[in-house]
């Protein structure tokens, strides 16, 4: 696994619910589509707004606990209480084929990732200016109950302790400024100004 001649870059993004990392992300791939972006597999259900295939690929508990037993997954985990995960194949591709690979996922994916694929990635964690702001922003995207707000926002606590693993450390106060950081990341083969180095 993770090996190769030509070796792509997997630069993966974490940060708490609510951060703005769907919208951050959205927006550099609008400007740079050469990067790939990997769908992941998810048995949460769609927003309003979201396309099957797209977004995610939607699929129930059963179908995601067999691709666990046939090994289908690089990474898999339990995030506020459903099932998230990337595909091996998707990874291998990129890294086969010397691509450069954002994937957005949670901390437990991410340090699975780092594990298996250590010369290949890159972490990159995205915070909110505050646990404030946070709070405002998962209200004002209006997705969530009562019960998985609260959830979320604890998570985020547990979520903010691991940021000590990760190579970069982004602020989304303003998108443009953002992504613009994780642009120059990115343009740089995760090689400029670490944060742990
Ligand atoms: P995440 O993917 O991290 O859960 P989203 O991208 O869904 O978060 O963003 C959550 C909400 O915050 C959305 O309503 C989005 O429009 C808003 N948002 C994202 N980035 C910013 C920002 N820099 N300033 C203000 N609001 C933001
Ligand atoms: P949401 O339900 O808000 O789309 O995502 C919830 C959390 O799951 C976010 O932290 C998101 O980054 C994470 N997530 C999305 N896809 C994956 C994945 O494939 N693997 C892991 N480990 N986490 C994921």
């Amino acid at each position: 696994m993770c090996k190769a001649k030509r070796e792509g870059k997997i630069f993966v993004i974490s940060a708490p619910s609510g951060t703005g990392k769907s919208t951050v992300v959205k927006y550099i791939m609008k400007k740079n589509p050469y990067i790939k972006r990997s769908i992941s597999y998810t048995t949460r259900f769609p927003r309003e707004d979201e396309v099957d295939k797209k977004d995610y690929f939607f699929i129930t508990p059963l179908e995601f606990k067999r691709k666990i037993k046939e090994g289908f997954f690089v990474e898999w985990a339990m995030v506020h209480g459903r099932y998230y995960g990337t595909s091996c194949s998707f990874i291998n591709e990129v890294i086969k084929n010397g691509k450069k690979a954002l994937l957005v996922i949670d901390v437990q994916g991410a340090l699975q990732i780092r594990r298996k694929c250590p010369r290949n990635s890159i972490l990159i964690f995205l915070l909110p200016p505050s646990l404030k702001e946070l709070g405002k922003r998962l209200k004002k995207r209006g997705t969530e109950t009562a019960k998985n707000f609260i959830q979320r926002l604890r998570t985020a606590k547990k979520e903010f302790h691991k940021i000590k693993y990760y190579d970069y450390l982004i602020v989304n106060d303003r998108i443009e400024g953002a992504a613009k950081e994780i642009k120059k990341i990115l343009d740089s083969g995760g090689k400029i100004g670490k944060n742990n180095s």
